[in-house]
Formats: C-alpha cells, structure tokens, sequence
C-alpha cells in the first residue's frame, strides 16, 4: 500500500507553526503541470536531503549547469522528518565506537575502529559545511555553532565513557588518515565540576563536543529557495505529487506521479527517507520506519536569559535537547520508552503517545538542578510527531541502486540525518557527474549488493532486540583494545 496520499492528518511541529508566512514554500507547484519531456534529474523528496542535493546540484560549477532538476514531493517542502526534528546537528563522538563496532547479530553495525573513525571525522565536516554554506549565503535559519554537553549518570557509563575516549585518542594517533585532524573534544571527570557545569543533578562525568543546531524547516526552505533561483541549472519543485512507482528502461527513469502524470528523467535519486521502502521494496526490512516524538519546553525564569542553557545536550538515557534563540527548548527523546510495536513500522504521525508525553513533561523538573515552579504557559507546550528511518546496520545507505541503473538514494540516517546528510548529499553531486563514489563519505555507507545481503543474514529487526537482549543506546558500554586492533 502506498504511503500517499495520507489517510490522516499529520501532527504539526514548532518548526512548521513558525515558517508558514508568504516567502515560505508551502504549497509551492501544487497546481503546476509536470514537465514533459526528458529531464537531466528527479529528486523525490523535498526533506533535508532533497532541498540540500537540489541546492548543491544546481550550484554553477557543480555538474548540472544547463541541465534540468525536477524535485518532488507528496506533501510540502519539509512536512515530514526534516521539519519535525529536533533542531540537533549533532556530530557524535566517541561513543558510538561500542555500538558501531558491535557485531550485526548483537544489533551493532558491524564495522571496524577505522570504519568508525571515518563516520566521527565525516559528521564533524558535515558540520562544518552546514556552517560555511549557511554563512556563505546569508541564511536567516537561527544557525548556532558550538558545544554540546553528552552527560553521563552512572559510575560505570563514565568509566566507559573515559575508555572510549581514550580509544579514540590512541586510534587517531595511530592513524595517518586523521592524525593531523585536531577536534576540540573534552571529558569533565570530576563528579561535582559534572554537575556544575551540566546543571543536571545526576551527571557524574560530561563531554564538551563540538554540535550545532538550527529552524530545519527555515533550514530546509531556505536551500530550496536557492536552488530554485539557481542561474546555472533550471530547478522545478511540485509539492503535493506523490510518486507512485519508478520503472527504468532503455537507460531512462519513469517516475510515475499518478493522476499528475509521468516524467522521464536520465537520473533519479530517491530521498524519500522513511518512506522509501514504497519505491524501492528491495529496502523493506533494512529501511524501517520508527515513529520518534520531540516537544518544545518554555523554560521557566530560573533557566531563561543569561541564565539559559549555553550548549545543547545529549543525556544517558536521557533526551536530547536544544536551546533556540526565542522560543524555549526542543526536546528529542533517545531511548524507546513505548513498547517496540507501537514504534517501528510505524509511518503515521498524526498522534503522541501518553509515555512519552509523561517522561518529556517531567523532565526538566526530575532533572535540571533548580529548575523551579513552572507558571501558566512554561513547562511542555507542544509535543508533535515524525517519523525516522531506522537503517538496520545503523548506517544511511547511500549511491547507487544496484540492479536499478539511473536511480541513487541517500535515506536511512536513523534519527540522525542532520549530523550527516549534508555532506552525504555534496559527495552524491560528485557521484552523479562522474559515476564514481566520492572517497570522502564513509565507504560503509555505500549500498551494495553485499551489504544488503549481509544485513538481511545477520542484522538484527528493530522489533526483534528485545527478543536479542539488543539495546540501542547512545551511551552504551566500551570495546576492548583487542577489538580495536590496538
Ligand atoms: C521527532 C524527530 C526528531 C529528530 N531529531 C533529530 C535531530 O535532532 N537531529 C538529527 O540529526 N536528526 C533528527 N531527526 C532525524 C532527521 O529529521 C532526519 O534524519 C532527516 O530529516 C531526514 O531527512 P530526509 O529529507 O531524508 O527525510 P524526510 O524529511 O522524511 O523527507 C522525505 C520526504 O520524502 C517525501 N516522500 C516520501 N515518499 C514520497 C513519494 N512516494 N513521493 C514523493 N515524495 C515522497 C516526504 O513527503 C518527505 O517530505 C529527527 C526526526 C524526528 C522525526
């Protein structure tokens, strides 16, 4: 059954409450005629990754001058994750060596330390390249760039967390890949200086990393935006034309847009994240949709002006949070508080659940040092939902399509697609003018013929980790040197 069009009617985010005025893009192309004909490219999907390929695409230089960009979506311009997230761009550390090096069967992702290191090194130039694009054109999108605070609550997670830190700075010595690289990266492992600098009551060690946040939805419409005043290529968008099936033939891509019509292109990239097990069934079972929930916290006087949070954080078991500039925080809970069938293969976003609204409610209460009385209009004020896309190797999946020529994706950022897909989606505009893969995204984001099969074999169904004992936690224990290959 296709995901579109809706049987229901989505939640809607603080990101799409505040950028809806008239230079925002909704509903932009609704009523226009497809072009017919044969186009260079079709992009399906106007989330983050859409908007941020048709923007790189179309930039002079970049290997589409002349040519033409159809993009598409089945809603508007960032209704679905990319609109709904929680702001966080948010290079992981690291504490993603324990579950990325953990083995499929175990619900890891199966890789090796240099398989990691190289993940680590590309989320912080991703950074970095939503930083120097965003000042380069001038965006009004509320970019910040500075630290985040990871807290740790047990005595065993921050010896861990020490080990691992620890891991990295042997292994970045040790290679000649990143030996140069120098990452402003800090542990605090004083208890007290933990939980003074956190303000959460139970930390007993933290990390000073460098992230990011910003208004995805402002974020998302603003690239578009400039993508389609592109001088150097002819960019289209057609909101509200759902895809219904693509088909490839005599070296061209039929993208089928039901009672819109059909449009052949020479090249198609899917960005249709969560959803794209409709256009590619090859993707069912290692692309899983997981409905994830965020909210926005006004907090109370005791942590608002100067006295507001300075960072963004990443909590033990804890949410994930963001300070905008005027509206609050935004939470986003990491770990799975619902019952597992109540989360994966879940695509319906027009609901919260009850769980998860009690744990995010009290949160800041339970756990902010101080936090204080909240008064009328502080606390929880809104709580949405949206759904990610859970890769079961726990890694995006990325290039092109095999057994599909013409089609490439970039989908599968498991809740994290901000940290990555920026950078993902420069090296895929090199990938489309050349044919070859871009040596600077990770190798192991490549979706080939074996890593399908090897995730098929081994990995681990979101609704079977109970079952496996699998925990899918940020903070999640230590690997040990002889893994590492130290
Ligand atoms: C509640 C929540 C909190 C999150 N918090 C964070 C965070 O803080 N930091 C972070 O890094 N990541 C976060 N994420 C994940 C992040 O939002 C995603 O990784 C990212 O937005 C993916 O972007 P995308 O463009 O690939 O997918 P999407 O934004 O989902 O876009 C896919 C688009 O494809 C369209 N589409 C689908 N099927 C079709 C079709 N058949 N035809 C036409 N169009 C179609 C959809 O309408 C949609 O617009 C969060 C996600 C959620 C839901």
């Amino acid at each position: 059954m296709p995901a579109f069009p809706q049987s229901f009617t989505s939640t809607v985010s603080h990101w799409q409450e505040t950028n809806r005025g008239p230079t925002s893009l909704w509903s932009h192309g609704r009523d226009a005629k497809l072009p017919s004909g044969v186009v260079d490219y079709v992009i399906v999907g106007a989330g983050a990754t859409g908007a941020s390929l048709a923007y790189q695409l179309s930039s002079p230089g970049a290997g589409a001058d002349g040519k033409s960009i159809v993009l598409l979506d089945a809603k508007d311009v960032a209704s679905c994750a990319s609109g709904r997230n929680g702001g966080h761009v948010a290079p992981r550390a690291w504490a993603i060596f324990p579950l990325l090096m953990a083995p499929l069967e175990k619900g890891g992702g199966g890789l090796n330390a240099e398989q990691v290191l190289d993940i680590i090194f590309f989320e912080q130039d991703n950074l970095k390249l939503v930083d120097s694009i965003i000042k380069r054109e001038g965006l009004a999108v509320d970019f910040w760039h500075g630290y985040r605070c990871e807290v740790l609550n047990t005595p065993e997670s921050a010896a861990d967390n020490l080990r691992n830190f620890q891991l990295l700075q042997k292994l970045v010595a040790n290679s000649p890949k990143y030996r140069h690289r120098k990452v402003d990266w800090t542990v605090i492992t004083d208890p007290d200086e933990a939980k003074r600098l956190s303000r959460v009551n139970d930390a007993v060690a933290c990390n000073r990393v460098p992230s990011g946040s910003w208004h995805p939805h402002r974020g998302v419409t603003a690239l578009l935006r400039l993508a389609l005043a592109s001088t150097a290529a002819n960019v289209q968008f057609f909101s509200w034309a759902p895809v219904a099936g693509i088909t490839t033939a005599n070296g061209l891509v039929s993208v089928d847009c039901g009672a819109r019509g059909v449009i052949t292109a020479r090249q198609v990239v899917i960005a249709t994240n969560a959803y794209t097990r409709h256009l590619l069934p090859e993707t069912q079972d290692l692309l899983i949709p997981r409905l994830a929930q965020a909210c926005r916290v006004v907090p109370p006087a005791s942590y608002a002006g100067p006295r507001g949070l300075s960072t963004t954080y990443t909590v033990q078991d804890g949410p994930y949070l963001i300070q905008t500039p005027n509206s609050g925080l935004i939470f986003g809970p990491y770990p799975l508080i619902d019952e597992p069938e109540r989360v994966f293969n879940v695509e319906d976003d027009s609901y919260t659940t009850p769980g998860v609204h009690a744990w995010l409610e009290s949160w800041c209460r339970d756990h902010f040092i101080n936090w204080g009385k909240e008064s009328a209009g502080e606390g929880l004020v809104e709580h949405w939902s949206g759904v990610i896309c859970q890769s079961i190797d726990l890694r995006p999946f990325v290039g092109a399509v095999p057994g599909r020529p013409g089609v490439f994706i970039s989908a599968g950022y498991s809740g994290h697609g901000m940290a990555q897909l920026v950078n993902i989606t420069r090296g895929l505009v090199n990938q489309l003018r050349t044919g070859q893969w871009d040596d600077a995204i990770p190798r192991s984001f490549a979706l080939t013929e074996s890593r399908m099969e090897r995730a098929r074999a081994k990995a681990v169904h979101p609704l079977d980790y109970e079952k496996r004992g699998v925990t899918l936690r940020y903070f999640n224990g230590t690997v040990s040197d002889e893994v590492a290959n130290l």
